[in-house]
């Protein structure tokens, strides 16, 4: 697990040593390492996924098998790195067998998701699969229907109190299972996510704009 240290906050270590020792549902049983998510705590894109696999139970890191490697693809096409943006699951630790998440198993793990959307306050979140995007988009309000409607729409909302974007898209390991999937996963990034980003860069080289212009009045001024 890779932890971005000068923008971590004392909450960050606080969440993860919690994760680490957590016994909360029965997935801590077979789990052979918690993985409770990576990249910088001032991220402005967060990735939330279903769960950890087989990979990411070995490693305690997520998104580092064959579906982590496609995401770092996908990533690049929107015109992102990966060490740039935060990258979680709702459960933290591996289902057995990869199987489905169950209720309980959410109901125990989800606050810790929500202290990571409140910490880290991201400007998008990606959800990957689902079961991310359900859980999401319902607690942010908006009636999930299924992947095939809301794969790649841009909802603006407010979730756990921070205002910010959800796009919904499939899972990288279902484009891998299913290739008619691949095109359309990679069209979400490289053109819905990638003009969300491009929105962000246009945002933040204004705000730079009029605050240069302020400090050049306020030495005018002086
Ligand atoms: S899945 Fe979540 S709630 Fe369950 S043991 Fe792991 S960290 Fe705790």
């Amino acid at each position: 697990m890779r932890l971005d240290k000068k923008s971590c906050s004392e909450e960050w270590y606080r969440i993860v040593e919690e994760i680490m020792g957590c016994i909360k549902c029965k997935l801590h049983k077979t789990r052979r390492n918690p993985v409770p998510g990576e990249g910088p705590c001032n991220a402005e894109i967060m990735f939330v996924g279903e769960a950890p696999g087989g990979k990411e139970d070995e490693t305690g890191r997520p998104f580092v098998g064959a579906a982590g490697q496609f995401l770092t693809e996908l990533l690049s096409m929107a015109g992102l790195r990966r060490e740039n943006v935060f990258i979680t699951n709702i459960l933290k630790c591996r289902p057995p067998n990869n199987r489905d998440p169950e209720p309980d198993e959410i109901e125990a793990c989800k606050p810790y998701l929500v202290r990571q959307v409140k910490l880290v306050s991201p400007k998008i979140i990606v959800t990957l699969g689902r079961y991310a995007g359900r859980i999401l988009l319902g607690d942010a309000g908006i009636k999930w229907s299924n992947m095939t409607r809301m794969h790649g729409k841009v909802f603006s909302v407010e979730l756990y109190g921070v205002k910010l974007k959800i796009m919904p898209t499939y899972h990288p390991a279902a484009a891998l299972y299913y290739p008619k999937l691949k095109p359309v996963v990679i069209k979400d990034f490289k053109e819905t996510l990638k003009g969300l980003v491009e929105e962000i860069r246009e945002e933040k080289r204004n705000t730079n704009r009029v605050k240069k212009r302020h400090t050049i009045l306020d030495f005018l001024s002086s």
